[in-house]
């Protein structure tokens, strides 16, 4: 059992185009701790052409969000990995409301807790751009510039709500994504550690 006080459970939570997943990468690195994306997981279904893939595409091409049963499960399951039994960080889940129920059931029932929620925050504007740059160098499907301004929608109706959520609970952490990556990536280390979650 890992001491609960010196374990990271992290959310990173921010409009499409934020920068969350560079950042996840490198709080992975410095926390020990795995970076679980669910986009990154259903891009690699839709890679493989797998049942889930061909479903989420469905979606993710639209802008939308796959149903919550689906991901909720994706979610419980990859949880249960050994990896994530000292702390993980999420990215991109919860989005819903219902994820966040579902994500504080499995914490719940395993006697643990979040830790910390980062909020990157970015213009919407600067992040349209750096979408369609990103479109242009990697080809993602869900990248152009109807179905960005699709998921900026989505994100404001479904996913900033959470956000009080978890500010209620003293939880959130507002860090500035615009910027250097390292400096960001220096914001969200002092602004976790200011919420006693410190390096591995
Ligand atoms: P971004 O936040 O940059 O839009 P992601 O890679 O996090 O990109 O997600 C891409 C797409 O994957 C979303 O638009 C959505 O269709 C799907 N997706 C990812 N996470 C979730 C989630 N928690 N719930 C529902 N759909 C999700």
């Amino acid at each position: 059992m890992t001491d609960p006080d010196t374990s990271a459970r992290l959310l990173i939570v921010g409009p499409p185009g934020a920068g969350k997943g560079t950042q996840a990468s490198r709080i992975a690195d410095t926390y020990a701790i795995p970076a679980i994306s669910t986009g990154d997981i259903f891009r690699e279904n839709v890679r493989s052409e797998t049942e889930l893939g061909v479903l989420a595409k469905s979606f993710m091409d639209r802008g939308e969000y796959v149903p919550d049963e689906v991901t909720n499960d994706l979610v419980a399951d990859r949880l249960t990995w050994a990896d994530a039994d000292g702390g993980f960080l999420l990215d991109g889940f919860p989005r819903t409301t219902a994820q966040a129920a579902f994500l504080d059931g499995i914490l719940d029932g395993h006697g643990h807790h979040l830790n910390a929620v980062i909020e990157l925050v970015a213009d919407p504007d600067e992040t349209v751009q750096r979408l369609l740059k990103r479109a242009s160098e990697q080809g993602r499907s869900d990248d152009t510039e109807e179905v960005i301004r699709h998921r900026l929608e989505v994100y404001a109706r479904q996913t900033a709500p959470l956000l009080d959520l978890y500010e209620e609970r003293g939880l959130l952490v507002q860090v500035d994504g615009l910027g250097a990556v390292d400096e960001v990536t220096e914001r969200i280390a002092a602004a976790l550690a200011a919420k006693g979650v410190t390096a591995a």
